[in-house]
């Protein structure tokens, strides 16, 4: 906001940089730089942002003081909005900061990862710091650019090994990149480096004694990448004859991944050559078939419904915990779910929902359950990251061609369904979000990997209707996410991201209804490309941000259906029914009754049973108001009319 102060609120950093001089270690603290905290914060502030920056600044230098003090010599500055399109202004933005801190009597190491910096590294190459990092795994274009113009007295932290996947590096490849590079900077002013924090890895492989052992073999997670990085430090300091036997081994069990067969399917690869643009495409446009749908539905305008998932509950998670460690059998796990099932169709006809939901009590998380699935993929027993906030999530392997040799969701969907006379919903996970979910494999482009994964997504699909169900939502939440950082790679990237959607959910009748769903983050930049994907209907964040995505809606003019959200399920409060309305009229004011659905921003898998009852019945009572609402002012109007003729 416009007055924010700030102010230094913990000692953590200190702390921690003695905690560790008292085992005798020198660290490198680092810290989140402040450009990039309020460059990526979303921030009320508008016109404000000098003033912003002054206030922060000071709080930074009086953190930098207190290391100083502390005996800290370097302090490593992440600055990852270096990696995004920058305006002029916060190019004088970073000159001002680094100034300022430039002068605390720290040497600075600048880092940015994700991305090459291009337009901004030469800026950045000027800036008052002693050190820069260039991720070397994902922004290769910046080397040469930055071996021609760093500055004689500055270091250069070269990030080669990747620190967001799991594939073990290839250490002659990587030793010869970086000797090039020390020939020309000198190996005095050469560090070596993951590309990016380690935190997006899972931290050891030995945990994994499941895993195939040909994939296994192809894998480093932390700790191994950590031996990585000093094998190839070691070998170039000392002489390669050093690490002569651990370079033999690397180079074995590349040669051994190439040609195991693991990776390749044939099918799959006739598969991909037979796409067509047809495939891709619903019969008829989306006025057709929203009529031929509302035939078969018969939905009222203002349709309420979920966005899939019920509270995972205490007692969910362990009947899988029972059934995993062999305690219960796989029947009596199925029939605790499928209760699980029949207590949430129930619920929700109480509730007075029109379109329902099995609830997704049988799914650990959305990814990963439908890679246990899928042939090309693998999951992990302990390879645990850091998703969002304070939640964890273990990311599966995509190590090979993926197809799905079974249905994955239709048992369950088509049991719901059978308990109802109202349209069951049937969820599956998006190619996209399924790809950027997971690790996928890098000796293939990612456009390729997410067809695959279309194609298997499209087979369900297929199944799913054939099984009866009419409605199929396929949850896209991470396509934005997947954006690349520069304006410049966004097309590229939307083009294959909406063709693969659209392949996954094209094959379908008319009649079938297409949702999709997405939440996390702000979609107004890409909505005319949401709307290319063609869903019948979208479900997508809105009430967090007390509706911002409206005038995004109205200038794009979005075709079909939309649910903006109108319970933030991200908080654990219960909305009014007021707040609610509220936001359905303000939602009016821009999508016509006939387009607009009533649903939640997310899934509820995260919230207590006691918070989303009340909530959802507030929800429905809406829509229900607004509906007499609607019809009355209708009636009021046609009576109007009929008087003054
Ligand atoms: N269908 C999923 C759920 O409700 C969607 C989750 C998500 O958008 N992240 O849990
Ligand atoms: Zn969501």
């Amino acid at each position: 906001e416009e007055n924010q102060q700030f102010r230094v609120a913990s000692t953590k950093c200190v702390d921690e940089y003695l905690e560790a001089k008292g085992e005798g270690i020198e660290t490198r603290p680092v810290l989140l730089g402040p450009m990039s905290f309020l460059y990526l914060a979303k921030g009320h502030y508008a016109g404000k942002d000098a003033v912003l920056l002054e206030r922060l600044a000071d709080v930074y230098a009086e953190i930098f003081n207190n290391l100083r003090r502390a005996g800290a010599q370097w302090v490593q500055v992440d600055e990852p909005c270096l990696s995004c399109d920058l305006n002029e202004k916060a190019v004088a933005g970073f000159r001002f900061v680094y100034d300022k801190l430039g002068n605390a009597g720290l040497s600075i190491l600048l880092t940015t990862y994700f991305s090459a910096m291009r337009a901004n590294l030469n800026f950045v190459l000027n800036l008052p710091v002693q050190g820069i990092h260039l991720d070397l795994v994902s922004g290769q274009d910046d080397l040469k650019p930055a071996l021609s113009e760093i500055p004689s007295t500055m270091l250069l932290s070269a990030g080669v090994i990747d620190g967001r996947n799991v594939w073990r590096c290839d250490l002659r490849k990587t030793i010869e990149l970086l000797g090039n590079i020390a020939e020309i900077i000198g190996p005095e002013r050469l560090l070596v480096a993951p590309s990016c924090s380690l935190l997006h890895v899972p931290l050891d492989l030995d945990m994994e004694t499941a895993l195939d052992p040909e994939v296994r073999m192809l894998l480093a997670f932390a700790k191994q990448k950590v031996k990585e990085i000093s094998v190839i430090a070691h070998g170039m300091g000392c002489g390669l004859r050093e690490i002569d036997d651990l370079l033999r081994e690397n180079t074995a069990i590349l040669e051994r991944g190439r040609t195991t067969g693991i990776r390749d399917n044939s099918e799959v690869e006739n598969r991909l050559k037979s796409i067509t643009a047809e495939m891709g495409c619903r019969q008829t446009p989306f006025e057709e078939r929203a009529k031929i749908q509302q035939q078969r539905l018969k939905l009222p305008f203002l349709p309420t419904t979920t966005i899939g998932s019920f509270p995972q509950t205490k007692e969910i998670r362990e009947a899988r915990k029972q059934f995993r460690a062999g305690v219960i059998e796989r029947d009596h796990y199925e029939q605790a779910m499928k209760d699980e099932i029949a207590r949430n169709i129930s619920l929700q006809e109480k509730i007075g929902f029109d379109v329902l939901v099995h609830g997704e009590p049988e799914r650990t998380d959305m990814v990963e359950y439908f890679a246990e699935f899928l042939e090309g993929m693998a999951v992990t027993q302990h390879g645990w990251v850091q998703s969002y906030g304070s939640r964890y999530v273990k990311p599966p392997i995509i190590y090979g061609a993926v197809s799905r040799s079974q249905p994955m969701t239709v048992e369950w969907a088509g049991y719901a369904q059978s308990l109802t006379d109202k349209p069951v919903k049937a969820m599956l996970t998006g190619p996209v979000t399924m790809l950027q979910w997971s690790f996928v494999r890098d000796d293939q482009p990612r456009e390729k990997t997410c067809l695959e994964l279309a194609l298997a997504i499209s087979d369900e699909v297929r199944d799913l209707e054939s099984a009866g169900i009419k409605i199929i939502q396929i949850d896209e939440p991470a396509i934005r996410e997947g954006l690349p950082l520069k304006g410049a790679d966004w097309h590229d990237y939307l083009r294959w991201a909406i063709r693969s959607f659209r392949l996954a959910s094209g094959g379908v009748a008319d009649s079938t209804q297409i949702h999709t769903h997405m939440c996390y983050s702000e979609f107004g930049v890409m909505l005319q490309y949401i709307a290319d994907m063609d869903a019948d209907v979208i479900s997508i964040e809105a009430a967090r941000s007390n509706m911002e995505l409206l005038s995004e809606i109205r200038d794009v003019c979005y075709p079909n259906a939309i649910g903006p959200g109108v319970y933030d399920i991200h908080s654990p409060r219960v909305p009014l029914q007021e707040e609610i309305e509220q936001l359905l009229r303000k939602a009016l004011s821009v999508i016509p009754a006939e387009r607009l659905w009533v649903n939640p921003d997310c899934g509820l898998k995260t919230r207590d049973w006691n918070e989303v009852v009340p909530s959802l019945n507030a929800l429905v009572q809406s829509a229900l108001r607004l509906r007499e609402e609607i019809v009355s002012e209708r009636l009021q109007t046609q009576n109007l009319r009929e008087q003054t003729r």
